[in-house]
């Protein structure tokens, strides 16, 4: 007897969760909202992460989850295709696929928008002390990994070799590999350097330098000017003496902006929601990682590359950061 009412209710549970009716009450009107980030080893990752903890505790209607990804490029396509809501990714990167720009792009990613710059990006070209590579010309005949696929990286490793004549064909063997697995095989010894555009701090670079012995490469002089000539969206920047296990003199270089976009068809309200949960909670992001803290209202907009998306416009026009 105790068997089949036990059977029963069980059955009936059953039901009320696979019924449509048992579906809408265990999800009351939550909205799905994902991001594409980037390196479980890098900033988007842990930045797209307090995001969603900041959702979670202050907007009860949204659920934000995080992916990993290989970053910008791979991120913007995520974008375009709608498999994702939110993205971080590359000013630079997030203006070429507005655009369209080819290779990277087959056709213009036309529904990219705008909700908040975030931090400074570096060109980190972090080498192996043993492989003697004080220049990026001299990274010619080394084993290299240019970035992740579908990483922004990878693109600003071509444009900088570019600068110094050089094509990944002059390397003697050229990787992409995950952030994670680049650490590992410059530990290892399996390459000899490895390019990241990436912020200052980033868990991948800091693991490599407390292993083995690392430098990072300077881009800077006229190959340093052309390349801000020719790709406007790098500044100078500097990795500051310090900023890794051995670095002991600041090392220059070029920066881009990593910046938050959402799909033009995500709801304004949402939209608004989301920006004014992320500058309402900025703590919560300034705890995330070290970068977070360069999160500010005031400069918000500074190197956004792409038009806002209008929730998040409504928001910067209430505070007056934007006309
Ligand atoms: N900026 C990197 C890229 O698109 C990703 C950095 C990160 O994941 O923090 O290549």
């Amino acid at each position: 007897m105790r068997k089949k009412l036990l059977i029963g209710l069980l059955v009936l549970s059953l039901a009320l969760v696979l019924s449509p009716q048992g579906m809408n009450l265990s999800h009351a009107a939550k909205k799905f909202v994902s991001i594409a980030s980037g390196w479980v080893v890098g900033v988007y990752y842990p930045l797209a992460g307090a995001i969603s903890s900041i959702a979670h505790k202050n907007l009860p209607d949204i659920k934000v989850t995080v992916e990993s990804s290989g970053a910008s490029v791979a991120n913007a396509k995520l974008i375009a295709s709608s498999d994702a809501d939110m993205a971080i990714l590359q000013n630079d990167i997030a203006f070429y696929a507005l655009q369209g720009v080819k290779p990277m792009f087959d056709k213009p990613v036309a529904n990219i928008r705008g909700i908040t710059s975030l931090y400074q990006e570096h060109c980190q070209i972090q080498a192996r002390k043993d492989a003697k590579i004080a220049t990026v010309a001299d990274l010619k005949g080394k084993r290299v990994c240019v970035g992740p696929l579908g990483s922004g990286t990878e693109q600003n490793a071509l444009q900088i070799l570019e600068m110094y004549g050089m094509k990944f064909e002059d390397f003697s063997k050229v990787e992409r590999l995950t952030a994670t697995e680049s650490s590992d095989y410059l530990k290892d010894g399996r390459i000899d350097a490895a390019f990241y555009s990436v912020g200052v701090g980033a868990a991948g670079l800091v693991d490599t330098a407390m292993t083995v012995d690392c430098v990072i490469v300077p881009v800077d002089g006229s190959q340093r000017d052309a390349l801000m000539k020719k790709y406007p969206f790098f500044t100078k920047a500097v990795v500051n003496k310090g900023a890794y296990k051995g670095i002991d003199a600041d090392v220059p270089t070029v920066a881009v902006m990593a910046i938050l976009v959402a799909r033009a068809e995500m709801e304004e309200a949402m939209a608004y929601q989301i920006t004014k949960a992320i500058f309402d909670n900025i703590a919560d992001i300034e705890r995330a990682h070290a970068k977070g803290k360069e999160l500010k209202l005031e400069t918000a907009l500074n190197g956004m590359s792409i038009p806002l998306h209008p929730g998040a416009e409504k928001f910067f026009k209430e505070k007056g950061i934007k006309k």
